[in-house]
This record gives structure tokens, sequence and C-alpha cells, in this order.
């Protein structure tokens, strides 16, 4: 339901566009400091509807301050809900049993590690975490919804060499969930406005969100592109969730290579679909991450 997410998002800058007609048609006979009063109540309203629901917290791994509308309840049962409907749009769970147990194990032995990330005092949140390996063998992709599950598609596993790599994948995407990207994004967009209220209003039923809310979030979460900061976060994330659990981060830029050979083949990669090219993650990862971590490069 992308439609109604756009029409949402239309309906309130066509409203915009109403109000600053008025203003201009007013001008002769307006001073400018009403003007700019009116702007100024214009632009708080818009402000004060982008907090509704919303609420500035400190992030426990990342340490970053972030404005959310979900709780970690919430953003469980919401990727919960949503799984079935992205297998389904990657032809479903992989029939490969052996392969699907390879996923969950490496995925497993990362989340393992997750409270050695705290931020020190911080209090950790605890994900359900579930691995999906996805029978999808043409598109080579990963990604992760909010509240832990994580799915990889079977053209991206064929590439991996070897359980590193394989953690590599599981690491950033793991990032994603734990440093709360879909839940800051769609807050800060106005996706999640109503949500919280609609989830508290339904609680008692078996499914928290509506179904529209559920194929809006796999639409939103196939569609947006994390910005630079938060791929970078999660590239971060995952290196360390490597090193913790005895994986060679240094195989992330093994990953990375298979990324950038398959971004020529164009479609839409989560874990390159925007920038940072591979070669400046490549870059920061062997100039910044990796010896951050006493890792050392060639
Ligand atoms: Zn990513």
């Amino acid at each position: 339901m992308s439609d109604s997410y756009s029409n949402q998002l239309g309906g309130s800058s066509g409203g915009r566009r109403r109000s600053v007609g008025r203003m201009v048609r007013g001008r002769s006979r307006m001073g400018c400091t009403t003007r700019i009063i009116i702007a100024l109540v214009i632009i708080g309203f818009a402000y004060v509807k982008m907090r509704m629901g919303s609420r500035e917290e400190v992030n426990p791994y990342t340490g970053d301050p972030q404005r959310i509308s979900l709780s970690p309840d919430q953003e469980h049962a919401l990727g919960l809900q949503a799984a079935g409907q992205m297998e389904a749009q990657h032809g479903g769970p992989s029939r490969d049993e052996r392969a699907t147990a390879r996923v969950n194990a490496v995925g497993l032995k990362l989340v393992q590690h997750i409270d050695k990330l705290l931020q020190p005092g911080a209090k950790s949140i605890k994900y359900e975490f579930a691995f999906h390996l996805l029978a999808d063998d043409q598109l080579i992709n990963a990604f992760a919804l909010p509240g832990g599950q994580v799915f990889i598609t079977e053209a991206l596993y064929g590439k991996v060499q070897n359980d590193d790599q394989l953690a590599g994948v599981l690491g950033h995407e793991i990032g994603h969930v734990i440093a709360r990207h879909s839940n800051e994004q769609m807050t800060k967009n106005g996706f999640l406005q109503g949500i919280g209220t609609a989830a508290g209003v339904l609680a008692g039923g078996d499914d928290l969100f509506s179904s529209q809310q559920v194929s809006g979030l796999v639409s939103h979460v196939l569609t947006t592109k994390y910005g630079r900061t938060d791929e970078l976060e999660s590239d971060e994330i995952g290196a360390r969730l490597m090193l913790h659990a005895g994986y060679d981060p240094r195989e992330i830029l093994g990953v990375m290579e298979i990324l950038k050979q398959a971004g020529g083949s164009g479609g839409q990669i989560e874990m390159l679909s925007t920038h940072p090219l591979p070669e400046s993650r490549i870059e920061r990862l062997k100039n910044e991450v990796l010896p951050g971590l006493g890792v050392s490069v060639e």
C-alpha cells in the first residue's frame, strides 16, 4: 500500500500549498511581521505534527540520540507481521534446509555478542532475532525489518565464499536493527504517525497493526534507501559483532566486492542501495573501522 503512503504525503503538501497561496494574495495588506508570524505558525504546526507520538531516546548501542515512534515490542510485532509478506515477495522461504540452518547458526552466533556493544551504563534491548533464507535466486539482496527479522536471498547466499562473509552480510543487517534505523527513518518522514496510537487501541487483538500498515511497512523497507550515516554505522556494528563472535571482520571487504560487482547488474540492493559507494565504504573500513578494532589490513 505504498499508494496510501504517498497520498498521505501528497495531501499534506497540498494543504501547505493552499496556505501559501492565501498568504501571497494578502501580501499587500499584510505587514512583514505578520507574514513572518504566520510562517512561523505554519512551520511550528508542521513541527508539532512531526513530533506527535514520537520521542527522543539515546540508542543504547550507538550512544546517539534519535527520535523514534515505536517501542521495541511494537517493532517486534510489526516486523513479525510483515515477515510473511516479505518472504512471499522473494519466492518464499528457501527449500535448502542445510543452507537455512547455516544462515541461522551464523546469525544467532552474532546476536549473542550484541550486549558487548552496549554503551557504558546503558540497558540492552532484548530483540528476538530470526534469520530467513529466501528462495529468490535472482536478486542479490539482504535486508532487515525492525525488531529483528533478517533476510538474505539465495542469490546473495550463493555468492558468499565463507562463514565470515555470511557473517559480514548478517552483521550489517543486525546493525540496522539495533541502531533502530527503520524506526528512526519512518518517524522522520511521518510514516509512523498515529501507528503507536493505533497499536495501543488494537492491543487486545491478535495483530497489533492493520494489514494496510504492514503492507506499507514492507514496501517502505524495500524501497527506502538508508542514508550514508546509517550504512556506515551498520558496517561498523557488523564488523564489531564479527570480531566478538570470532569471525574475521576483514571478510566484509569481500562482501563489498560482491556487492560492487552485483551493482552493475542493476536491481535494488539494500547493502549498496545508496551512497556511499562500496569503494568509499571499503576505504573507511580499511582506514578507520578495522584499525579501530585492532585488526590490521594488508
Ligand atoms: Zn544497509
